[in-house]
């Protein structure tokens, strides 16, 4: 996570979950469940976002509004890219605090989005894009538009779209891992896609249906169809308890939680 390279060998990256909660979070405000109130600190979910480190190089999935205490957290010393899913709030709405980046590094950051997300980010952060003179800082951005595979940063990203209720999401694979959420669907050319994975990381919002997630019987559908080495979950709600949850689960799905982190091949 900081700029020296002793973690990744030639072709490999280090993802880490920086926050692996639904958009409220857990625990969430006023809630006294016992998820809630649980001492695991794998209950303790912040918004959905993740790292990819590689070659000294940082860069970030979605900008939660945790980022500022996500990027504590993890030790991030530099970030090089950010990179969106889609505009809802849990996953935009820490863009501000990129701005000390700005300063050190002294340079703009590139931004990947779909076009339907950029005008949502044109629109939330207006300051950011209307060029009026100002006595303080605002983020310093780079938007570019993803329109199919890009490289941010020296990574290889494939775009892997997804509906996410009457909207969509983009996911993400990059060498031989992915990275979905927010999706109640996936359709059968992004599955194809996502063959041949070692890590699959999904949300799984909880055992309840919802119109815009995937719950824990779709999401384990889902990997069941893959085939995947591994998988994770993520985007979790204060419905599903860390330890009891993963007691359920197959030996090779597993539970997301903040801090999680494991290396990827990129090849
Ligand atoms: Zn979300
Ligand atoms: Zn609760």
């Amino acid at each position: 996570m900081d700029s020296s390279p002793h973690h990744e060998g030639p072709g490999t990256a280090r993802l880490t979950m920086l926050g692996s909660g639904t958009s409220m979070g857990v625990p969430s405000l006023g809630c006294g469940c016992r998820v809630c109130r649980s001492t695991d600190p794998h209950d303790s979910r912040t918004r959905p976002s993740i790292l990819l480190s590689a070659g000294g190089r940082n860069i970030l999935i979605d900008t939660s509004p945790d980022f500022r205490l996500q990027a504590l957290r993890a030790h991030i010393a530099r970030l090089d890219a950010v990179v969106y899913t889609h505009g809802h709030a849990d996953h935009i709405l820490g863009l501000d605090d990129i701005r000390p980046y700005n300063m050190k590094q002294h340079a703009h950051v590139p931004v990947y989005a779909s076009a339907h997300t950029q005008a949502i980010l044109r629109r939330t952060f207006a300051y950011i894009f209307d060029d009026a003179p100002t006595m303080s800082t605002v983020p310093a951005i780079d938007l570019r538009e993803i329109t199919g595979p890009f490289d941010a940063a020296g990574v290889r990203f494939q775009p892997v779209p997804a509906h996410h209720g009457n909207t969509e999401v983009l996911g993400f694979r990059f060498g031989r891992a992915a990275y979905l959420t927010d999706f109640s669907e996936i359709p059968a050319p992004s599955m194809d896609l996502l063959r041949g994975l070692d890590d699959l990381i999904l949300s799984a919002l909880r055992d309840k249906p919802h119109p815009m997630h995937s719950t824990v019987a779709n999401s384990l559908d889902i990997v069941r169809t893959l085939a995947p080495r591994r998988a994770w979950f993520t985007h979790i709600s204060h419905d599903l308890p860390h330890d009891e949850t993963n007691a359920r689960l197959p030996a090779n799905v597993r539970m997301g939680y903040d801090g999680l982190t494991f290396e990827v091949a990129l090849g």
